[in-house]
């Protein structure tokens, strides 16, 4: 592999690239660097290679006629990268994949980057290395190097040492251990210590499933997973707080047609689907809200008919779902149940399908995001609000501690049915991720 790097600082690279197996690999020749410094392609008596930034705002930028010199100077260039933040990040895949070609020309910024016409004029890959700013792009480019050139033939000393570590399978890896025995009290797993390789093998594959939910869950989504895999998840999910979860179904107050604020009806599809949706996700409970006589008496009945009556008797599974569905006259009342129930006050979380607006127009507060409500799931409990009609009426909204996005808020119609958008929010807050 010969890499090319377009660096202001060549002197960055000496110590990494003369240490170790990299130095080693290059007297080999299986991998080679050559620097092409940009500030030997200006074409000003100074050797500059910025300038200040077209629309002011602070630092330099790289000025693109040195850098497009620069790289038209490399007689072989294979594929061009430029190491920028915005890029798509460096995973296993893209090592592997960019370990397969004979040259890579890697482009380092500096300073705010590249002036944007160097990508209009070539065709430059962009990578980055993570969600945080470097200083330059060298040490990106080293991250980038090191992955790719530890995949050439002959680089390590054995070739399948690289088969099985984290992310080649979308897995993180599983613990090491090495000698003493036992450190501090710390003993090896005894697994590891018999020499059993079916045994060895399954503990694992069983403990790459554990780490990688723990620490990289969105990675289980692209792994490649047994039956077997996802019993073994199944049994290690940490995502048990759906039991500090409760739903609330208000019928009072909310937004009518006109506008103004008033009660609803309750429906028997709202009734059985949500709480079906509450049962399936493992919610604590489902608080129906309605002052009105009459629609209690309904709720209380329907309620008796599928948990005690003939209902329960035909349909056991429905008499669980609707078990968790409890009465309450107004909002204040649902979280004194819900205080029963989990033992300490809720957080309200507001939903709408609109963004929270004061009488000017103008937005009331920013919406917290489900991963951050997913959050304080865990150590909290919490009780879901949802409108029926045209919505939470502003007088339930401002009880609300959060409020949530609304779900489509790029589209032009998002008017879901209550039933739909609850279990869509539920699924984004509890939903499998893998
Ligand atoms: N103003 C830029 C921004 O906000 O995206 C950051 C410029 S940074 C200070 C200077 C150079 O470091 C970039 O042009 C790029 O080459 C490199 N760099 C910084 N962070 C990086 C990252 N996460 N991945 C790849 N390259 C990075």
């Amino acid at each position: 592999m010969h890499y090319h790097l377009v660096t202001l600082f060549p002197e960055w690279f000496s110590s990494p690239f003369n240490t170790a197996l990299f130095a080693k690999a290059n007297q080999a020749g299986i991998v080679t660097v050559d620097y092409i410094n940009p500030r030997d392609f200006t074409q000003n008596k100074h050797h500059k290679v910025d300038d200040s930034p077209y629309g002011g705002g602070p630092g330099m930028v790289l000025m693109v006629q040195p850098l497009l010199d620069a790289i038209a100077s490399i007689p072989q260039k294979g594929r061009l990268i430029a190491l920028t933040p915005a890029g798509k990040p460096l995973t296993q895949k893209l090592a592997e994949e960019l370990a397969k070609e004979e040259h890579l020309t890697l482009i380092c910024g500096r300073y705010e980057g590249f002036d944007e016409r160097l990508y209009e004029l070539l065709p430059i890959e962009r990578v980055s290395v993570g969600e945080a700013i470097l200083n330059g792009g060298e040490v990106a480019a080293l991250a980038l190097i090191e992955a790719t050139a530890r995949l050439q033939d002959g680089y390590m000393g054995k070739n399948e040492s690289g088969t099985e570590e984290s992310f080649t399978q979308n897995l993180l890896e599983y613990p090491h251990y090495t000698r003493p025995e036992s450190f501090m009290d710390l003993e090896v797993p005894a697994v590891l210590q018999h020499g059993n390789h079916s045994e060895i093998n399954a503990w694992r594959r069983e403990q790459a499933l554990a780490v990688t939910l723990k620490y990289r869950p969105d990675l289980l989504a692209k792994a490649v997973l047994s039956e077997q895999d996802r019993t073994t998840l199944n049994t290690l999910r940490s995502r048990s707080f759906a039991k500090n979860i409760h739903i609330a179904l208000v019928h009072h107050p909310v937004l009518l047609k006109n506008k103004a604020a008033g009660s609803s009806s309750v429906t028997n599809l709202d009734l059985h689907d949500i709480a079906r949706i509450a049962c399936t996700y493992g919610i604590a409970s489902l608080q129906i809200i309605t002052p009105l006589a009459d629609q209690k008496l309904l709720v209380q009945e329907l309620i008796e008919h599928w948990t005690k009556g003939d209902g329960a008797r035909t349909n056991p599974d429905r008499a669980k779902a609707l078990s968790l569905a409890q009465l309450a006259d107004n909002i204040d009342e649902a979280v004194t149940h819900v205080e029963k129930i989990s033992g300490t006050k809720p957080f309200l979380v507001g939903t709408s399908a609109k963004a929270e607006k004061d009488k000017k127009g103008r937005e009331k507060r920013l919406a917290v995001p489900f991963h951050k409500i997913a959050e304080l799931a865990e150590e909290n409990s919490l009780l879901l609000v949802f409108g029926t009609s045209h919505g939470l009426a502003p007088q339930a909204l401002e009880k609300c501690d959060y409020i949530l996005p609304p779900l489509r808020y790029m589209g032009h119609y998002n008017h879901l049915p209550v039933r739909s958008a609850c279990a869509i929010i539920v699924d984004r807050l509890l939903g499998d991720i893998y």
